[in-house]
């Protein structure tokens, strides 16, 4: 023992020469330029996933998609519909790290326009618009879908209570098989991975199977 303690914080952080010069990029960059970057990342790591990896994601997809669906009818038929328009979209408020990479990737792979976010409209969900949410609801992010407020709670017979707990537990196994089969931390919010990604911070252990 030479008496000297390690030296505290993050080293691996510290000695990556890239955190150090990106991080004023990423102060320059707009809410809007991150996101471009964050989503033309997303679509070329796709691209380059093996043929059968993109092959299992495609059903994958259709299972996600059609959890959200399901999730939207049932709370649609406990009346979420006139209980939505009264309350004109409280907990659509601030959503700016609603859409997770795999919310993202599912439309870039069927071909639907990815949203093109307005964060001028903040405290409103950039991804709105003044008729609500600009996704049909199986596009729309998994953490919207799974949000049930009070009142709508107060509407939920116990039987879709139980229905909708199932399908938030698929939503959750999807994105994490998502994970594994493309190697990509898929249930981040996507505006934050490219903000990790500017900033330097390695994705998370196992993440790169390409
Ligand atoms: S993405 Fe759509 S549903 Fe989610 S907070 Fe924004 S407007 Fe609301």
């Amino acid at each position: 023992m030479n008496g000297h303690r390690p030296a505290r914080g993050n080293p691996s952080r510290e000695q990556n020469p890239a955190y150090g010069l990106l991080q004023p990029i990423i102060i320059a960059m707009t809410d809007n330029s991150v996101w471009k970057y964050a989503l033309q990342n997303l679509e070329q790591r796709f691209a380059a996933l093996p043929g059968a990896s993109v092959l299992r994601l495609n059903r994958l997809f259709d299972d996600y998609c059609s959890a959200k669906a399901v999730m939207d009818r049932i709370t649609r038929a406990a009346g979420s519909g006139p209980l939505c328009h009264d309350c004109g979209g409280q907990c659509c408020l601030n959503g700016k790290y609603r859409i997770n990479g795999l919310d993202a990737l599912v439309m870039i792979a069927s071909g639907t326009p990815v949203p093109d976010p307005d964060f001028s409209r903040k405290p409103l969900c950039p991804y709105g618009h003044e008729n609500g949410c600009s996704m049909e609801p199986r596009f729309r992010p998994a953490s919207c879908v799974q949000f049930i407020c009070e009142p709508l709670a107060a509407l939920l017979p116990i039987a879709a209570e139980t229905s909708l707990a199932h399908e938030e537990r698929s939503l959750r196994e999807l994105i994490s098989r998502s994970e594994s089969l493309s190697g990509l931390p898929l249930g981040l919010p996507l505006l934050l991975w490219g903000e990790q990604q500017l900033r330097g911070v390695p994705e998370p252990p196992g993440a790169d199977i390409i």
